[in-house]
């Protein structure tokens, strides 16, 4: 069953505020392209909630802007029509049936078509987002390419500094599988074309953007087992490739062989401005978007939807790792607290004594970001870090429950690394099977339930 109603990011907006109006903030008044609609996001977070936001009139532009589409964990079940307890298993459920695209003869992705010498990226919207940018960034594209020897398509997030008329600078800092396709192809000495993909379905953001997997598979097929039936697609105008038909914004272009100019800082998820970048540039070939489209952003540095953009993918991949392995365990948080990142919290019905350790072992052997991985018992909810801190308070000694790896791989964008190397923490903060007599306090669940009735009368 298809999950998208229309396979567009209006489509999925409109769902939004039919169903869930509290979920999303138009603001009519126009807002400044510089720091406003950051801070607009960084304010209402702050104050405990995280709506998608929708800038009505942005300095500059006539493009609205939508961003925090990504603001909250909650938002992920969303989009997956789950609630936020099944969100692993849904996410691990839905990457499963890859279905290949359909290709379409036209769509309202071409509504408005510009090349060559009429491509102009300073019609769009121009958003600087933090004080320490280098200047304005796209922050939701993801660029999408063919791998030059094999055609399956990859698709990923990276920033995108814009440098003129029809020039961005990026980084593929991350080495994964853009990195891979543009070095075999730059050794050859030609450019990589490039699509990037600005405002589309959530689902196919999850799928050719998010989902983490191997290099042979086509992320426009795992985009349509997200979605639950087949991508519709049109072919670019400028590039081999194909983009969503009901994209909002899409640019093409190509990846310059050989030449590299400096890009950044930009601020990162860590919540520093990164200086480190590949330097990457691309020349914008064409320019399509639809009648009356929206342009995506995504509020970067550690706001919460940057974050939230590494934290479900990054928790499902653990999930489904440690699943295969330790069939007790129960759930995986990547909390704020490290960036989303580089802590991971799991909790797990322990069996056996030494299963906690094959757990922080598979997690760091999995996601080679982490630095700390503390394993709790299932009666603790990972999703609330004080309950965590309190299980390693009353459940762990440090002398057998804390180990230490030094030197081993890391972020690098992580601050504190030294040339990308970094030390990692586990921590077994799970009771010991044999000789464990401490009772947590509990209140029955009857008196619970009971009192939240009578609660909705008392407090108003
Ligand atoms: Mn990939």
């Amino acid at each position: 069953m298809s999950a998208a109603a229309t396979q567009d990011l209006r489509g999925f907006l409109r769902g939004i505020e039919e169903r869930n109006p509290a979920d999303l903030l138009r603001i009519r008044e126009p807002v400044s392209n510089r720091f406003e609609m950051t801070a607009v996001a960084l304010e209402i977070e702050r104050r405990g909630n995280s709506p998608i936001l929708w800038f009505e009139k942005v300095e500059g532009t006539e493009f609205p802007v939508v961003a925090n589409v990504y603001g909250t964990r909650k938002r992920f079940a969303q989009i997956l029509c789950v609630p936020e307890e099944e969100l692993l298993d849904a996410w691990v459920r839905r990457d499963r049936n890859p279905v290949p695209p359909k290709m379409l003869e036209s769509g309202p992705i071409l509504d408005s078509v510009q090349t060559g010498e009429d491509v102009d990226l300073s019609r769009l919207p121009l958003i600087t987002h933090f004080h320490e940018d280098a200047g304005p960034y796209f922050t939701a594209g993801v660029i999408v390419a063919k791998d030059p020897d094999t055609g399956v398509r990859n698709g990923s997030f990276h920033r995108l500094q814009v440098k003129g008329r029809d020039r961005l600078g990026t980084s593929l800092h991350s080495r994964r599988h853009l990195w891979s396709l543009q070095q075999r192809i730059e050794a050859r000495g030609e450019p990589l074309e490039i699509a990037v993909v600005i405002g589309a379905h959530p689902l196919f953001y999850f799928g050719a953007g998010l989902w983490k997997g191997p290099i042979q598979a086509d992320e426009y097929d795992v985009a349509g087992s997200f979605l639950g039936e087949p991508l519709e697609v049109v072919r670019c105008r400028t590039v081999d490739l194909e983009v969503p038909a009901r994209a909002e914004v899409v640019l093409e272009g190509r990846i310059v062989p050989g030449v590299r100019e400096p890009e950044g800082p930009f601020a990162e998820f860590t919540g520093y401005a990164s200086h480190a970048s590949t330097n990457h540039v691309i020349e914008v070939t064409g320019v399509l978007h639809r009648r009356d489209a929206l342009f995506q952003d995504v509020v970067s540095g550690n706001a919460a939807e940057h974050t939230g953009l590494l934290r479900v993918p990054g928790e499902c991949r653990i999930y489904q790792a440690l699943k295969g392995i330790l069939p007790g365990v129960r759930a995986v948080s990547y909390p704020p607290s490290g960036a989303c990142r580089f802590h991971c919290y799991i909790s797990m019905k322990k069996t056996a004594e030494g299963q906690a350790k094959s757990a922080i072992f598979a997690a760091m052997g999995e996601d080679l970001s982490l630095k700390w991985v503390v394993v709790v018992d299932d009666d603790v909810d990972v999703y609330n870090e004080e309950e965590v801190m309190w299980a390693v308070a009353t459940r762990m000694q440090a002398d057998r429950g804390v180990f230490v790896v030094p030197h081993a791989m890391g972020a690098i964008l992580d601050p504190s690394s030294r040339n990308g190397l970094t030390a990692k923490v586990g921590i077994d903060a799970t009771a010991p099977l044999d000789g464990w007599t401490a009772e947590r306090c509990t209140v029955p669940e009857d008196a619970l339930r009971m009192v939240r009735k009578k609660l909705k009368a008392w407090i108003r």
